[in-house]
C-alpha cells in the first residue's frame, strides 16, 4: 500500500524530475506527444499483472475475461479509425510491429526495398545494424538530391530491376506527402507486397489529414505513441484478412511472449480519443503549427529541407548558421527547447555530427500552443543559433538565458499535467 515516493524514493525522484522537465521546457522531438491522464492512468493500471498469451477468445491463460474486452475495444477502435478489417495491437513496439511482418512475409535471405536511413527512412527498414539489414537483402531508395522529394523514378527503377519480394514506403525524417498509390503500381507490376510504416503520420491520418495507406498497402504498421498521442507500442493493420492471420502468428507465437495488456488497454483509450472530433482539429493544427513553425525559421535564413512541410515534422539545415546538429542540440536544450539532430539529405557530416536538426509540432500542439507560439518559438530557436553563427559551437549564453526565460514563460501559459 505503500506509495512510490515511499517504497521507492530514488525511482520516484526520477519520475518527478522527467514530469517537471517536460512541464518546463518545450518538446519539439517529432517522435514524442503528450498523452492524457486517462492514457496514463490505464498503462499504469492492475492490467501490468495478467498474463494473456494469445489473442481474444483464445488464450492460453485462465481469467482472461476483463483483457479479453479491452483488447477487443481497442482492435475495434483500431480498424474503425483507419477503415481497415484487421488490427493486430500486441506489438511491443513499432520495430516489433515491422519484425512481424517481415516474419510473416519474407524469409530470411529474401529481398527487400525500403527507404535509407540517411535520406529519412528508418532503421529497421533495412540499416545494416539492424535485423533487417543483416538477416535480408536490402535495396534503397531515397530523395532527389534538388528538391529532396521521395525519388520515385529510382525507387520504380530498382524495384523492376531486381524484383524485391517486399516494397516499403514511410520514414522517419520525410515531412511531405507520399504518394502510396504509386509504390502500389510498381509492387502490383513485379508481384511484391507492399509495406507502409505509417509511425510518423498515423496520427494525422486518424484525423484525416494525411493521405491514409491502407486502402494502398497490403500490410501498414504504426506506432502508438507519436503523432497518434497513445501510448509507447505498435501495432499493424491490413484490409486483408488472410495476411491478418500471418501478422496474428508472427506476433504471437513468432515473435512475443505474452502481451502488454495494460499498453494494450492504453492504447484503447487513446483510439477513442483519435476517434472524436476534437481529434481531426488537432490534427490540422499539429500541421498549421508546423507550417508556422518553418516558415518563422526560413524567414530568419534556415534553410528548411524541401522547402517546407505538408505534415507534423521538418528537417532543418543549419549550415546557414554554420551550425551542427550536434552543437544546435546541445545548445537549444541549455535554452529549454528539445530537439534532436538528423542528417539531412546528402549530409557532408557524420551520423553523430549531422547538419541538420528534426522539429516536430505534435507535443506543442498538444499542450495548446497554436501559430502564435510557434512562429514565436521558430524565431526564439532562430536567436539561440544565432549565438552559434556569432560565437561558433559554444554559442551565447546570455542569449540562451533570456529564451529559456521567455521558454517558462510559454509553458506557464500552457501547463500540462496540471494535478
Ligand atoms: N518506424 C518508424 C517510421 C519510426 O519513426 C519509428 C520510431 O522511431 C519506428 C518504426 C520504431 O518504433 P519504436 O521506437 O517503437 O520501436
Amino acid at each position: 500500500t505503500q506509495t512510490l515516493a515511499e517504497a521507492d524514493p530514488a525511482v520516484f525522484a526520477t519520475v518527478k524530475g522527467e514530469l517537471d522537465r517536460q512541464r518546463g521546457q518545450i518538446e519539439l522531438i517529432a517522435s514524442e506527444n503528450i498523452v492524457s491522464r486517462a492514457v496514463l492512468e490505464a498503462a499504469g493500471s492492475v492490467l501490468t499483472n495478467k498474463y494473456a498469451e494469445g489473442y481474444p477468445g483464445r488464450r492460453y491463460y485462465g481469467g482472461c475475461e476483463e483483457v479479453d474486452k479491452s483488447e477487443q475495444l481497442a482492435i475495434d477502435r483500431a480498424c474503425k479509425l483507419f477503415d481497415c478489417a484487421f488490427a493486430n495491437v500486441q506489438p511491443h513496439s513499432g520495430a516489433q510491429a515491422n519484425q512481424a511482418v517481415f516474419m510473416a512475409l519474407l524469409k530470411p535471405g529474401d529481398t527487400f526495398l525500403g527507404m535509407s536511413l540517411d535520406q529519412g527512412g528508418h532503421l529497421t527498414h533495412g540499416s545494416p545494424a539492424n535485423q533487417s539489414g543483416k538477416w535480408f537483402k536490402v535495396l534503397s531508395y531515397g530523395v532527389k538530391p534538388d528538391t529532396h522529394l521521395i525519388d520515385y523514378e529510382q525507387m520504380e527503377e530498382i524495384a523492376r530491376r531486381d524484383r524485391p519480394k517486399l516494397i516499403i514506403a514511410g520514414a522517419s525524417a520525410y515531412s511531405r506527402q507520399i504518394d502510396w498509390a504509386r509504390f502500389r503500381r510498381v509492387a502490383d507490376e513485379i508481384g511484391a507486397y507492399f509495406m507502409v510504416d505509417m509511425a510518423h503520420y498515423a496520427g494525422l491520418v486518424a484525423g484525416g489529414v494525411y493521405p491514409s495507406p491502407l486502402p494502398h498497402a497490403h500490410v501498414v504498421t504504426t506506432t502508438t505513441h507519436k503523432t497518434l498521442r497513445g501510448p509507447r507500442g505498435g501495432m499493424v493493420l491490413s484490409t486483408d484478412p488472410e495476411i491478418g492471420k500471418k501478422i496474428n502468428s508472427a506476433v504471437f507465437p513468432g515473435l512475443q511472449g505474452g502481451p502488454l495488456m495494460h499498453i494494450i488497454a492504453a492504447k484503447a483509450v487513446a483510439f477513442g480519443e483519435a476517434l472524436r472530433p476534437e481529434f481531426k482539429a488537432y490534427a490540422q493544427r499539429t500541421i498549421d503549427n508546423a507550417r508556422a513553425l518553418a516558415s518563422a525559421l526560413a524567414e530568419r535564413g534556415l534553410k528548411i529541407v524541401s522547402g517546407g512541410t505538408d505534415s507534423h515534422v521538418m528537417l532543418v539545415d543549419l549550415r546557414p548558421k554554420k551550425a551542427t546538429g550536434v552543437a544546435a542540440e546541445k545548445v537549444l536544450d541549455r535554452a529549454g527547447i528539445t530537439v534532436n539532430k538528423n542528417s539531412i539529405p546528402g549530409d557532408p557530416e557524420k551520423y553523430t555530427i549531422t547538419s541538420g536538426v528534426r522539429l516536430g509540432s505534435p507535443a506543442g500542439t498538444t499542450r495548446g500552443f497554436g501559430v502564435a507560439e510557434f512562429r514565436q518559438i521558430g524565431h526564439l530557436i532562430a536567436d539561440v543559433l544565432d549565438g552559434i553563427a556569432k560565437n561558433g559551437p559554444e554559442g551565447d549564453a546570455q542569449v540562451e538565458a533570456q529564451v529559456r526565460g521567455k521558454v517558462r514563460e510559454l509553458c506557464a501559459r500552457f501547463p500540462i499535467y496540471r494535478d
